[in-house]
């Protein structure tokens, strides 16, 4: 640990919906919050082409462009954002410390955490490029369905959340073709019931993706099936990826109750977790719903819980 040590009344970690949310409700409560922005400034929605689904926004809005604004009105009330990556954190006494980029250390009152989480994809160029071009690679369909209302879509993955997003699609599709690596599903006997019902869904087991098809937009996908070793192709427009996320929460684990997954576990109807003046929001604490909205309406919570911890303690 390095010798500088700046002391802090609110840290906030992370610049997603969440971070940003909890910084507006900290800078306008006096709280004088300083934000890391962590690897991944803007956070998922940096890799998300048009929101429609955030209120206040008729017209839709790029993911990019939202980000900004969410960082222009935390700064508005000169909340310090800043570049840097937190690599690692003590909890274990009072003031808070937090260690960013491995060499500034930090001391905070308030620590809230809004790492969130990241989707995991296959890891396929094709998926990659057509992702990152906003060419029809996608791994929210609540978020990106209504974009393919009509067409054809495939959808892969054989958990609970393939399987919703699976029946989600069915209607709003014309079809949805779910590629299953095993001859099984994994998803609870009530999902799986619900998708292999559904007229409109049709289930490839023993599949796997070898490509996403397209240049600019999709345009297919080339499968395997690893039982017969047959190649097929078919024809879809969306490409879903629903094969489970993974929180951003590895440097806090030593610390913070986590359920199997790492999800950060928070106290019932408030943003507290087990360490006193550390609050989580966000995805990083969330795996069922997992919207920017629900994020920022997170982010509030753990704003205002600082706050009344700050007041009690007599620190603010
Ligand atoms: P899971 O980890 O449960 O499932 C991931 C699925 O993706 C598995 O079928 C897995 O296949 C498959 N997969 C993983 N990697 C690949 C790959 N490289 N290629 C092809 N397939 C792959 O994640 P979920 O997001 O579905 O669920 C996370 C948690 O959230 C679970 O506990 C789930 O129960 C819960 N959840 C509950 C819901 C509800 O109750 N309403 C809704 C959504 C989620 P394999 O089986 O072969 O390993």
């Amino acid at each position: 640990m390095s010798e500088e040590a700046e002391h802090h009344k609110c840290l906030i970690i992370g610049s997603g919906p969440a971070g940003y949310t909890a910084a507006i409700y900290a800078a306008r409560a006096d709280m004088k919050p300083v934000l890391y922005q962590g690897e991944e400034p803007g956070g998922q929605l940096m890799i998300t082409t048009d929101v429609e689904n955030y209120p206040g926004y008729p017209q839709g809005i790029k993911g990019p462009e939202m980000m900004e604004e969410f960082k222009q009105q935390a700064e508005r009330f000169n909340t310090d954002v800043r570049f840097g990556f937190v690599t690692s954190v003590d909890f274990s006494s009072l003031p808070h410390k937090v260690v960013v980029d491995n060499k500034i250390t930090m001391t905070a009152d308030a620590v809230i955490i809004s790492t969130g989480a990241s989707a995991n994809w296959l890891g396929l160029e094709s998926e990659m490029r057509l992702r990152d071009s906003g060419g029809g690679v996608s791994a929210c369909a609540v978020c990106d369905g209504f974009f393919y209302k009509g067409q054809d879509v495939a959808l892969v993955g054989g958990g609970d959340s393939a399987c919703e997003e699976a029946t989600y699609l069915s209607k709003l599709c014309s079809k949805v073709s779910v590629i299953v690596r095993k001859d099984h599903f994994r998803a609870s006997k009530i999902m799986q019931a619900r998708v292999l019902e559904n007229d409109k869904i049709e289930v490839l087991f023993n599949h796997e993706t070898q490509e996403v098809l397209g240049e600019d937009g999709v345009e297919g996908v080339r499968l395997l099936n690893n039982k017969t070793n047959e190649e097929t192709e078919i024809a879809v427009t969306g490409f879903f990826v629903a094969i489970g996320h993974k929180p951003n929460t590895d440097i806090f684990k030593e610390w913070l109750d986590t359920d199997d997954v790492g999800y950060i576990v928070h106290k019932p109807d408030s943003s507290a977790t087990n360490i006193e003046g550390v609050f989580v929001s966000g995805d990083a604490a969330d795996s069922v719903y997992r919207q920017a909205v629900t994020a920022a309406g997170t982010g509030c919570m753990a704003a205002l819980d600082a706050e009344r911890y700050l007041t009690d303690k007599g620190l603010h």
